[in-house]
């Protein structure tokens, strides 16, 4: 096009209109035409951001992201995972499992690996999803140990019976996000105590893994209060 690798638009512009060679190729004229239906501007330029509508000079990862991700229909257990209080790396956690997406023994064994596939946790049953959370013994006590702290005696403790159960477990809102924030804590936290025996051949007991689960529940709660959440008052109230 004779234009040089470094130059500016307004180079290219005289008196206000382009100021380009003639073109000497398809290729050229194409470019040409397309160049020359835009109409220059006197103005300064800037940075825009191109929305799928409208024209932003702010950047938003999160308009992006919506931009570019394919979206599918939103799962009805959508709120049970993505609550308003969850904590994201537990909440990251508890999808994996939703989703069945975590390497447990039943897995690894049906990709062609040979792996011993008792559970860690208990060394009674083989390991899955659906023992993990909570048909397994030491799971189980952890799980109960928690339930108790919102005075909920029998639920259910197997994987699917848990999905159905959550969503209108408790009344009070708040004691249901308690509940959710505890399910998720949970997986998190026994998964966690899973790897550690897999990977570092460490060992916590039942109730310590109850402890640091209480533990950082109520952080959550007064990290919620000290930002002025709505929740925080009355998870504080709950926990402490
Ligand atoms: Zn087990």
């Amino acid at each position: 096009m004779g234009i040089p690798l470094f130059s500016l638009v307004r180079d290219c512009i005289q008196n206000g209109n382009w100021n380009l060679r003639a073109a000497r190729s398809d290729r050229q004229l194409q470019l040409l035409s397309f160049i020359t239906s835009l109409q220059p501007s006197p103005v300064s330029d800037s940075t825009m951001w191109l929305r799928q509508e409208t024209n932003s000079k702010n950047f938003s990862s999160k308009e992006v992201w919506n931009a570019i991700r394919s979206k599918n229909p939103t799962v009805s257990w959508y709120s049970l995972v993505w609550h308003k209080v969850a904590i994201p790396k537990h909440a990251a956690a508890t999808w994996l499992f939703m989703l069945n997406r975590n390497p447990t023994f039943d897995r690894m064994v049906a990709w062609g690996l040979d792996v011993e596939t008792i559970c860690l946790l208990c060394g009674s049953s083989s390991e899955s999803q659906n023992h993990l959370f909570f048909d397994c013994p030491f799971s189980n006590r952890v799980w109960s140990a928690l339930l108790l702290k919102l005075d909920i005696l029998n639920a259910p403790t197997s994987w699917a019976q848990i999905i159905s159960w959550l969503p209108a477990a408790l009344p009070q809102r708040d004691a249901q996000l308690s509940l959710l924030l505890l399910w998720q804590a949970s997986i998190y936290e026994l998964w966690k105590e899973r790897n550690r025996r897999l990977h570092q051949g460490l060992t916590l007991p039942h109730y310590k893994i109850f402890k640091r689960i209480v533990y950082l529940i109520k952080n959550k709660a007064m990290a919620l209060k000290n930002v002025g959440s709505k929740h925080g008052e009355a998870l504080t109230l709950l926990w402490f």
